[in-house]
C-alpha cells in the first residue's frame, strides 16, 4: 500500500511549495531587515556618543595654574549617570578625571589614540560598552577624553526586534500555508469536477462531452483537448464497429455459399463429375475468403502502423508495364485493349510491392468495371515535380457524390453489381493507404467521354548532384 505522503496530492504539493518558498523569502527578508535596523541603531548610537563627547569636551577647562579640570553642569549631572563613563587622561598617561558608572573599563592606550576619533566596543565584565576616544586640546594643552556608554539597552532593543521577527516567522508561515492550501483547493476544484465528469464517459457513452465553462482559461483549454480526444475515440470506435460488422457480413456471404454447395452436394447421390464441380466451387469460395481475410489482416497491420516500408528508387513506368502485363490476361478475357503511354526514368522513392498492389487494384477495377471490348489507357508522366500514374477506362464512371467514399473500406457504388466481380470494397481503401503512406495522393475524375480516370501522384526521387568534374545522378531516398 502506498502511504499518502509517498505520493502527495497536487494540493499538498502546492501548499508545501508555497510554504517552503514563502519561508525562504521571509527568512531572507527578516535577515535583511534585522541587519539594516541593527546598522541604523549602531550608527545612531555612535552619533549620540559623538554628541555626548562634544558636550563633555565643553566641560573641560583650564585652571589658572595650567591644569585641565572637569566642571559640573547644572542641567545634567554626568557624575551620577549609570550608563556612561567620562574619563580624561593627561598626555603623560595619568588619569585626570573619571565620572559616571562604576564599571571597570580597560585603560586607554594613549599611543594608539592618534589624532582622530576612535570608536571601540570593549567589555566591562559581561557588559559591552561603546567608547569614543580622541585627543582634546584645551588652551593648547593636550589631554585625551574618552566617553563610554553601555550598549546594554541597545542590545536589549535589538534582541526584542529579533525575537519579534523570529517568533513572527512561523506564524506568518503557518498562515501562509493555510492560505496556500485554501487557494490550491479552490484552484483545483474544477479539475476534480472535470475528473468526475470525465469518469461518466464510458465506451457506451462516447457521444457525451465535458462542459466547457470558460474556453479561454487553462481548465477550459484542457477540457477542449479532452473533448477532442473523446471525439477521436468515438470516431475510431465507430470505425471499428463498422469495420467489424462489414467484415463479418462479407465473410458470411461466402460461408453461406459454401454451406449451400455442401448441402446440395450431399442432398442426393451424385456422379464423380458433379462432386468434382461442387468441390471446385467450394475451393473458389475458400480462395475468396482467404484473400478477404488476408486483406483484412493487412489493413489491421496498416492501422496498427506495424508495416514498415522498404523504400528504393522505383521506375514508375517499368512498374506500370509489369502490372499491365500481369493483368493482361484479364483484359484479354474481356476482349479489352490496354494501352501504355509511359515516360522514361520517372523514379519514385517507394516500397515497390506496396505501390505495385495499389496500381494493381486500380487497374483491376478499370478492367472489371469497363464493358467488354473497351480500352483502358495507362499513362506515366512527370507533373509539377511529381510523378503521375493515370488509369482511364470507358466504364460507367463514378457519380460525384461517391468519389470520396469509394476509398472507404467496404464501400461499393452498386453492391449487387460489384459482388458479381468478386470485390469486397477494400481494393481502393488499400490503394489509398499505400499512396498516403508514400506522401502521395489518389483521386478519381470523370472523363469527358464517360468512364473514370484514377490519378496517382507520388513525390519524385530527388536527384542529388555530387561534387566533381562529372555530375553523377544519385537518388536520395527517404524513409
Ligand atoms: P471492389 O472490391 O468492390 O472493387 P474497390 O475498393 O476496389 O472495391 O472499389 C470500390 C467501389 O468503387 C467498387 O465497388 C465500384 O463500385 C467502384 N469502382 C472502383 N473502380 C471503378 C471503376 N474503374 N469504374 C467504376 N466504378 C469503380
Amino acid at each position: 500500500m502506498r502511504l499518502p505522503w509517498a505520493a502527495p496530492s497536487i494540493r499538498m504539493r502546492l501548499t508545501a511549495w508555497y510554504a517552503v518558498v514563502l519561508t525562504a523569502m521571509m527568512i531572507v527578508y527578516a535577515t535583511a531587515t534585522f541587519i539594516a535596523v541593527r546598522h541604523e541603531f549602531l550608527e545612531q548610537f555612535d552619533d549620540q556618543l559623538h554628541d555626548e563627547f562634544e558636550t563633555a569636551e565643553e566641560r573641560l577647562t583650564r585652571t589658572p595654574d595650567g591644569r585641565v579640570t572637569w566642571t559640573g553642569n547644572s542641567h545634567h549631572d554626568p557624575d551620577s549617570d549609570e550608563e556612561r563613563v567620562y574619563e580624561v587622561w593627561s598626555a603623560d598617561g595619568k588619569q585626570i578625571h573619571r565620572s559616571g558608572a562604576s564599571v571597570t573599563l580597560p585603560p586607554v592606550v594613549l599611543a594608539s589614540t592618534g589624532s582622530s576619533y576612535r570608536y571601540e566596543t570593549v567589555m566591562a565584565g559581561h557588559e559591552r560598552w561603546r567608547t569614543l576616544t580622541a585627543p582634546v586640546s584645551i588652551d593648547r594643552h593636550s589631554v585625551v577624553l574618552r566617553v563610554s556608554r553601555s550598549e546594554e539597552l541597545l542590545r536589549y532593543q535589538l534582541g526584542e526586534i529579533l525575537l519579534v521577527l523570529v517568533l513572527g516567522l512561523p506564524l506568518v508561515v503557518v498562515l501562509a500555508g493555510i492560505g496556500g492550501y485554501v487557494l490550491a483547493r479552490r484552484a483545483l476544484v474544477p479539475i476534480d469536477q472535470l475528473a468526475s465528469e470525465a469518469r461518466r464517459i464510458t465506451a457506451e457513452r462516447l457521444h457525451e462531452r465535458l462542459t466547457v465553462t470558460n474556453p479561454n482559461d487553462e481548465i477550459g483549454r484542457l477540457t477542449a483537448v479532452i473533448n477532442d480526444a473523446v471525439a477521436r475515440l468515438e470516431s475510431s470506435f465507430d470505425q471499428l464497429r463498422r469495420f467489424t460488422a462489414d467484415a463479418s457480413h462479407e465473410l458470411r456471404t461466402p460461408l453461406a455459399v459454401v454451406r449451400g454447395i455442401g448441402e446440395a452436394a450431399v442432398a442426393q447421390r451424385r456422379n464423380p463429375a458433379e462432386y468434382e464441380e461442387a468441390i471446385g466451387s467450394l475451393l473458389e469460395e475458400v480462395d475468396r475468403m482467404t484473400s478477404l481475410v488476408d486483406t483484412l489482416l493487412r489493413l489491421s497491420h496498416a492501422d496498427a502502423g506495424t508495416i514498415r516500408l522498404s523504400r528504393e528508387p522505383v521506375d514508375l513506368g517499368q512498374l506500370a508495364r509489369e502490372v499491365t502485363s500481369s493483368l493482361g490476361i484479364l483484359a484479354e478475357e474481356r476482349n479489352q485493349k490496354l494501352t501504355l503511354d509511359v515516360a522514361d526514368g520517372v523514379l519514385v522513392p517507394v516500397d515497390r510491392l506496396v505501390v505495385r498492389e495499389a496500381v494493381t487494384n486500380v487497374l483491376d477495377n478499370a478492367i472489371k468495371y469497363s464493358p467488354v471490348g473497351s480500352t483502358v489507357a495507362i499513362q506515366v508522366a512527370r507533373r509539377d515535380d511529381q510523378a503521375l500514374l493515370a488509369i482511364a477506362d470507358e466504364g460507367p464512371g463514378i457519380p460525384v457524390e461517391h468519389r470520396e467514399r469509394i476509398f472507404h473500406r467496404f464501400f461499393r457504388v452498386d453492391q449487387a453489381r460489384s459482388r458479381d466481380g468478386g470485390g469486397a470494397g477494400l481494393g481502393l481503401a488499400i490503394a489509398k493507404w499505400a499512396v498516403d503512406m508514400h506522401g502521395g495522393q489518389i483521386t478519381v475524375d470523370q472523363r469527358p467521354g464517360g468512364g473514370s480516370e484514377f490519378r496517382i501522384l507520388l513525390p519524385l526521387a530527388q536527384p542529388v548532384a555530387t561534387a566533381g568534374a562529372h555530375k553523377t545522378l544519385q537518388l536520395h531516398v527517404g524513409g
